[in-house]
């Protein structure tokens, strides 16, 4: 029998990733079924999955892309605005966002956040609107899942809500007031990235109501092709398509869509175990001196993407020194977001507000997101709570 060398012996205590997936089975006989279908790329699975989710989130079209990236872009340039129109968002999201807003060939605006929120209040969005003379749309971001007062934020910034394209990639199961986050604005997109809500490895969607947009979107994601060209290698189906708009590559696969689907029917038990682990996390670390719990909603609903705390001067450690320690103890964490002013490449192609961004500094250097999935259990939760509790000044 071999000796077992120390490298190989299992850890005393398994790490805690910072944000875990587990596959249905049925999940995983869908995508079976689909590549031996003989047919692997935008198909009827597609089809399927986009009319669910419409249906789940109560918009009239969904529109299924390769990422929520790709839906920004696509729905802005939709838009039709002159090029290098000004659109305002906030410097504290993923740089995805703002990205989608330079490769639709127009000027990112960046707003300053509240300091509770961590998104920009009516108040900033309406002094950085008029330092810059107006903007011709803006990109709500619903961050961490916590509902963005949509039409608020639009009215401050001069806008109707025609103009606002939202960026849920953290906002599936959020709503705001008695809306599910979907059919608020023009065009709402989606992440199916591997760590949110609902994964499928890759993918986005755009929802919307308005059917000439959609119309738009279901050619522009696949080079512009007239609308359902997809079929064209179909048995049966002619050759034949035009390309009324230059689009770009950002179709959605059918592997990719039974993913989807199978989550989505698992999505509500899903969430309700996010908001199970969030309210487990907010007793466990009720009451640690320097630390600030994530924001509740009045009204709407999260859907618990982030759990992200505040590491406040009271804790006696700053939040690298906690990010650090959770480390070594094999607790993942992460930071969400480096605003994206500071962010090498975006500093000198954003506009923003004539004193900087000194609100959404403080809250990154304070903010740190906990392991947060619907997988992670009880005993795993108490850990973290414990290791926190722990690293904090004695009580
Ligand atoms: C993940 C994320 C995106 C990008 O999503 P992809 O599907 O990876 O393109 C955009 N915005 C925010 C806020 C995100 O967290």
């Amino acid at each position: 029998m071999a000796i077992p060398v120390l490298d190989d012996a299992p850890p005393l205590i398994a790490p805690i990733p910072f944000s875990r997936v587990r596959l249905s089975d049925d999940a995983a006989s869908d995508v079976v079924d689909v590549l031996r279908s003989g047919w692997l790329t935008t198909g009827e699975r597609v089809l399927c999955f986009e009319a669910d989710f419409a249906e789940f989130v109560g918009a009239r079209r969904a529109i299924a892309v390769s990422s929520c990236t790709a839906a920004l872009e696509l729905s802005l340039k939709a838009l039709r605005l002159p090029a290098g129109s000004r659109v305002l968002t906030t410097t504290d999201t993923f740089c995805g966002t703002v990205a989608a807003i330079l490769h639709a060939g127009l000027t990112p605006v960046l707003a300053d956040v509240d300091p509770v929120t961590a998104m920009p209040s009516a108040e900033s969005v309406a002094r950085v609107t008029d330092e810059v003379g107006g903007v011709a749309a803006m990109v709500v971001v619903h961050l961490a899942g916590l509902p963005a007062p949509v039409s608020e934020l639009a009215a401050a910034a001069g806008l109707g809500l025609d103009r606002v394209i939202e960026d849920a990639a953290h906002a599936l199961g959020t709503w705001v007031d008695d809306r599910p986050v979907g059919a608020i604005s023009r065009a709402t997109c989606f992440s199916f990235y591997a760590t949110k809500n609902l994964p499928i490895g890759e993918g986005g969607m755009i929802t919307t109501d308005d059917e000439d947009l959609a119309h738009t979107l279901v050619q522009t994601r696949l080079h512009g092709l007239s609308a359902d060209a997809w079929r064209r290698y179909r048995p049966g189906a002619s050759w034949r398509y035009d390309v009324n708009e230059v689009g770009i590559k950002a179709n959605m696969t059918d592997v990719q869509a039974a993913i989807g689907l199978a989550g989505l029917h698992e999505f509500p038990r899903m969430q309700q175990r996010r908001a199970e682990v969030a309210a487990r996390y907010d007793a466990g670390l009720a009451d640690i001196p320097g630390l600030c719990l994530p924001l509740r909603p009045a009204r709407g609903r999260h859907a618990w993407h982030l759990y992200a705390v505040r590491v406040r001067p009271g804790f006696g450690r700053d939040r690298d020194a906690l990010a650090e320690e959770l480390t070594r103890r094999g607790i993942g964490n992460s930071v969400h977001f480096i605003p994206v002013h500071q962010l090498t490449a975006f500093r000198s192609v954003c506009l923003g507000p004539a004193n900087g961004w000194p609100n959404a500094e403080r809250v990154h250097a304070e903010t740190l997101s906990l392991p947060m999935d619907s997988v992670i259990s009880d005993d795993e939760v108490t850990r973290v709570c414990t290791a926190v509790r722990e690293l904090g000044v004695p009580s």
